[in-house]
């Protein structure tokens, strides 16, 4: 969650700012820590930039348009080429960055960069990927083509869950579609955001083209009323989602808007037991349950409703940890705050009357025991109305809910507001196509616990966990980072005959 800054000096480890190509120092006098959420330890300070530095990134921006949207396709795609070979170069250094600012194990901070790495590698086709139509003669002697134009100055602004992969969700395809890019990373983590940017440079994206500025809600703010920006992409919660499309979109903005999530596994009696199981645990608490597609809801169906036990052994076996340490299953939630926020409605769930099936509320961490570690935590007997099913807790906890057939899962599932994404657990090619069929859900796991789409797809959640109809990488990010010009065209031949004034609408 994004806090307000104390007032504070700067001190002597600080986050620079990308302005005009090159990292400056903020000359803001709001600053915040970013904290080392298995030690505390304080890695670095990150600032709040000021209005001025904020319109300063704008202003480059702008300014670099009026080049960048016509360097040749080849010449983009080919610093898109470098890019991957250098974060693919750089990914163990970029791991343990992002594992010690955000708390993720090492092997799943390198999952976070190769997520966004395929992301900047499927940048390298935007020749194919931004090709327009064109069809001949659809009158005498017209044709009729379209083009893909980039659309000027956009901004992204990403969550602390995935400092890597989110960021390379959004610049590399805003950048390589032509367009100039303004990001606002999470003020939690930003030095992963950083070491791309640097990469970035080094691949050769330049001065203006790609600009950072840091800051929370007055920056977030900022940018979406500026009258030089045209875009803007948002991940993060809800609340500050919706606030963020209606914010921009009043501005005149176009806007995606990813959101919170609560995805359900849905596991049926015919299911691969141990397979089944081992997937759905492994989704609900790997990141710390931190993943926008955690698995955070267990619908058992049927004869399933048995196998509770193995789920909570399964879960015991996790070795809570620091990410840093080797053999880690998950390790700390990102913030003091997030610790509380958990705890709280995992207390909501006893008082509400669920049923604590496991209890990570204690675990100690040998070493770390200044870390805001949850171990695995699960609760059966759970009902819609229940608070740790409303909220996204965002959180090693699981909840349990039972059902009696297929039907009822899909209409218990359907019944919740949020669509990022459900899996079916099951061996019936029939139940899978029904429910692929039946569930209002964007991104569906037939077997597979956390269904995000390769990029050569486009990431689909769906209803209360998006706002805008175009989503992230994909075909749907070049239709949403470029504007579609029709032209229509004839060519007079001067030994053609004129057929007079035509006063009609219809081409001849
Ligand atoms: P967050 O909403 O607190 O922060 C996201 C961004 O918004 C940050 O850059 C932050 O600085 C900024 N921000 C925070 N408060 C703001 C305010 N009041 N006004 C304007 N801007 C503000 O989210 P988070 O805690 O960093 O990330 C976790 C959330 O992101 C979860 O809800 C998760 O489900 C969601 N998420 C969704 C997806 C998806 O694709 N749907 C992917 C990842 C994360």
């Amino acid at each position: 969650m994004s806090s307000q800054p104390a007032a504070s000096a700067a001190p002597v480890v600080t986050v620079k700012l990308l302005l005009n190509g090159k990292f400056v120092e903020s000359s803001t006098q709001e600053w915040q820590e970013v904290i080392n959420p298995a030690t505390q330890e304080v890695l670095a300070s990150v600032p709040f930039a000021t209005d001025a530095e904020i319109n300063a990134a704008v202003a480059a921006a702008k300014q670099a348009y009026k080049t960048w949207k016509n360097t040749p396709i080849a010449a983009r795609a080919r610093i898109m080429l470098k890019l991957q070979a250098l974060v693919r170069e750089h990914m163990s250094r970029i791991a343990h960055t992002l594992s010690a600012e955000q708390g993720k194990t090492l092997a799943d901070a390198e999952g976070d960069i190769f997520r966004g790495l395929e992301v900047v590698e499927h940048a390298c086709s935007i020749g194919s990927l931004q090709l327009g139509e064109f069809a001949e003669n659809v009158a005498g002697g017209v044709d009729t083509y379209s083009i893909r134009q980039p659309i000027g100055v956009c901004v992204g602004i990403t969550p602390f869950n995935f400092p890597a992969m989110i960021p390379l969700w959004m610049f590399p395809m805003a950048i390589v579609c032509g367009n100039t890019f303004i990001l606002k990373p999470s003020e939690q983590d930003p030095l992963t955001p950083m070491l791309l940017a640097e990469l970035a440079l080094e691949a050769g994206i330049p001065p203006g083209v790609l600009n950072i500025i840091h800051g929370g809600k007055r920056a977030v703010d900022a940018l979406c009323s500026h009258p030089d920006i045209v875009a803007v992409s948002f991940v993060g919660s809800t609340g500050v989602g919706t606030h963020v499309y209606n914010l921009a979109s009043q501005h005149g903005k176009r806007v995606q808007s990813m959101m919170g999530a609560k995805n359900h596994a849905v596991v049926m009696p015919d299911a691969h037991k141990e397979q089944s199981l081992n997937a759905v645990v492994g989704s609900t608490f790997g990141a710390a349950g931190q993943r926008c597609m955690a698995t955070s809801v267990t619908v058992l169906v049927g004869a399933a409703q048995a196998w509770i036990p193995e789920i909570v052994a399964k879960a015991k076996t996790l070795k809570v940890n620091a990410g840093s340490e080797k053999g880690a299953d998950l390790g700390p939630v990102i913030s003091k705050s997030a610790k509380q926020r958990i705890l709280g409605l995992v207390q909501d769930g006893l008082t509400e009357g669920a049923k604590l099936e496991l209890d990570g509320r204690s675990v100690k961490v040998l070493g770390f025991e200044h870390g805001n570690f949850i171990g695995p935590t699960i609760f059966s007997g759970v009902t819609a109305k229940m608070k740790i099913y409303t909220q996204e807790i965002f959180g090693p906890v699981m909840v349990i809910v039972s059902v009696n057939s297929l039907d009822e899962a899909i209409e218990f599932v359907n019944n919740n507001p949020f669509g990022n994404g459900v899996g079916i657990f099951t061996q019936s090619g029939a139940a899978a196509r029904k429910f692929q069929n039946e569930i209002d859900v964007g991104q569906v796991g037939i077997n597979v616990p956390i269904p995000v789409p390769v990029p050569f797809f486009s990431f689909t959640g769906s209803r209360g966990s998006k706002l805008g109809d175009l989503g992230p990488y994909g075909k749907q990010v070049v239709q949403f980072y470029t504007q579609t010009k029709t032209i229509t065209a004839r060519w007079f031949d001067d030994s053609a005959t004129s057929s007079g004034v035509n006063t009609t609408i219809s081409l001849k």
